[in-house]
């Protein structure tokens, strides 16, 4: 066979040469604008251009702080196939971690919304790599900053050539670009992406048993393009011709259903707490969501309760899927097999509430006490994985002895997997609550709280405990109209008949909100320390 290469620009090539006609639409300060791929491809060219005059060479990180919108997607796709290496940074993590982030990946240049500039200005003085900073704004003018030096991007692209051509000699495993991860402990870890890897993780992503993108799609990736690449969804979609929905900086629950009515959207992307939101606004609201054939979710495990809700009241097509920044993400996807197909709609939201099935390209090893575990359901262990999307290291980083052993990436998530192959995850290692010797998931206790009609969020954490060294404590936020009417006994008699006594929380605490992670997120060390603070008291 030939040996031809794997590289971005055979994406964003197709995407001007088949697709010139189909549209990105983005939403930015200034209201929605459309351009066509004929349009996004010259820009991409133009900004390639632009950023080599500005001194940046192959291999040199250009880090973007952006919202979702078409010039971060020109960005998506300028840098790498340009050669150098597109770094997203999450601009929702604190001043330190960005700093730090900036220095390690030894970012050159910097493309950064006006919005986000004061962040990047309280940084500034710590960066030690940075040339040029590029500020992308719809203002003819650039805003007052105390950066130096800076450019407007408009007018970079007005000057620079839209005839600009891609090298073609681009290897295949060169860094194409890299993602930190948002870190609940220590610094951030960098994880770099080949091109190799994203055009695999793209087809991963169009395939049909897995998301099924394609270009009969409009999808909007809810999930934020500093976020895990928005899950990959810009790249594959560019290079399918799906009309692509960028939703910039606010995305409300309510501008989310608007959005999704407006543009007729047929797959969207993000993380639980996003759906919840766009639940209670469905439930208020009245939107004709009948565009959707799937909302693609993941990042933490979506509530049983949720699934139902969207699938059977709101008749809107629910897809959980699992990953991590490591893992380019897509991992595991629920779709049913042909026969499940039959079995009831209790039977299958049972199988929606897990993970799914592991998509073509992939293999995984859930490792127990004793080696693999059996495929019962029921057995828990690690969930280790390989493929050509995987990170094979942490970037320049230590931490890789702890996260990859023997060609494989241990993910910290403990899993089961069921006779049909299907993995669910149970928690995160150190979420785990470890109760006299046996464990306790944390997220199968919150799901079954998310099922009462009371509950808008629930949250279980681990407290110390003499005798049985930890135990369960919930944390619960009612909806407003329940707000002083449920009560903990109510809850707790909810939860009985679904688990073993010992599982059952030992307290249930009433709280305003869960403090949540830069990307929504439960951050359960936080919500851990306060519990343990307001029990003691
Ligand atoms: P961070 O570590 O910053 O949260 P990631 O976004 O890479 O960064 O998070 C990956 C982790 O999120 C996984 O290791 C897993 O614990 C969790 N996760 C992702 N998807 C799911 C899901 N569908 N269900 C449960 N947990 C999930």
């Amino acid at each position: 066979m030939m040996n031809t290469p794997l590289t971005m620009t055979q994406m964003i090539r197709r995407a001007e040469k088949y697709f010139p006609k189909k549209q990105v639409i983005s939403r930015t300060a200034k209201g929605i604008q459309r351009f066509t791929y004929k349009e996004i491809g010259e820009r991409t060219r133009r900004l390639a251009d632009a950023l080599q005059k500005l001194g940046v060479e192959r291999g040199d990180k250009v880090g973007t702080l952006a919202w979702t919108h078409h010039r971060h997607l020109e960005a998506y796709f300028a840098i790498p196939c340009s050669g150098a290496v597109l770094h997203t940074i999450n601009i929702r993590l604190s001043p330190q971690h960005i700093t730090y982030i900036i220095n390690h990946a030894e970012d050159q240049v910097l493309l950064i919304d006006s919005d986000i500039l004061p962040l990047i200005e309280r940084c500034a003085e710590h960066l030690k790599t940075v040339k040029a900073f590029v500020i992308m704004t719809d203002e003819d003018e650039l805003p007052e900053t105390t950066l130096a030096p800076v450019y407007h991007y408009e007018k970079l692209l007005a000057d620079a050539n839209p005839s600009y051509e891609y090298p073609d000699d681009i290897d295949e495993n060169t860094p194409a670009g890299m993602c930190y991860t948002s870190a609940t402990t220590g610094n951030p870890k960098g994880v770099v992406y080949s091109h190799r890897g994203i055009y695999l993780h793209s087809m991963a992503l169009g395939m049909a048993d897995s998301a099924a993108v394609s270009e009969k799609d409009i999808a909007l990736p809810v999930v934020p393009m500093f976020h895990v690449n928005a899950w990959g969804l810009p790249f594959a979609s560019v290079w399918f011709g799906t009309t692509l929905v960028l939703p910039g900086p606010y995305f409300t629950p309510k501008l989310i259903a608007e959005l999704i009515e407006q543009e007729k959207v047929t797959i969207t992307a993000g993380v639980p707490t996003i759906w919840l939101g766009l639940l209670k606004e469905l439930d208020e609201g009245n939107y004709d969501m009948s565009s959707l054939r799937a909302i693609l979710c993941g990042g933490s495990a979506a509530p049983r309760g949720m699934i139902q809700a969207f699938e059977q009241k709101h008749k809107i097509p629910f897809m959980h899927a699992y990953g991590m920044t490591e893992t380019s993400p897509l991992v595991v996807i629920s779709t049913f097999k042909s026969y499940q197909e039959q079995l009831t709609d209790e039977e299958k939201l049972d199988i929606k509430a897990k993970q799914g099935i592991l998509v073509p390209g992939l293999e995984m090893k859930v490792i127990g006490k004793d080696g693999e575990v059996a495929w019962d359901g029921k057995e828990m262990g690690e969930l280790t994985i390989r493929g050509p999307w995987i990170a094979s290291e942490y970037y320049k980083d230590e931490r890789t002895e702890e996260g990859f052993r023997d060609g494989w990436l241990y993910t910290g998530d403990v899993v089961t997997v069921d006779e049909e192959g299907f993995v669910k995850i149970v928690d995160r290692t150190k979420d785990l609550i470890k109760s006299g010797g046996e464990w306790i998931s944390s997220v199968d206790l919150e799901n079954a709280l998310m099922a009462h009609e009371a509950v808008f969020e629930a949250a279980v954490v681990a407290v110390p405990h003499e005798q049985w060294q930890e135990r369960p404590v919930a944390c619960v936020v009612l909806k407003d109209s329940y707000i002083g009417k449920t009560t903990k006994e109510e809850l707790r008699e909810f939860l009985a008949p679904q688990f073993a006594k010992w599982w059952l929380p030992d307290e249930i605490l009433f709280l305003k909100e869960i403090p949540k992670t830069s990307v929504g997120k439960f951050l359960k060390r936080a919500l851990r320390d306060s519990v343990h603070e307001e029990l003691r008291q």
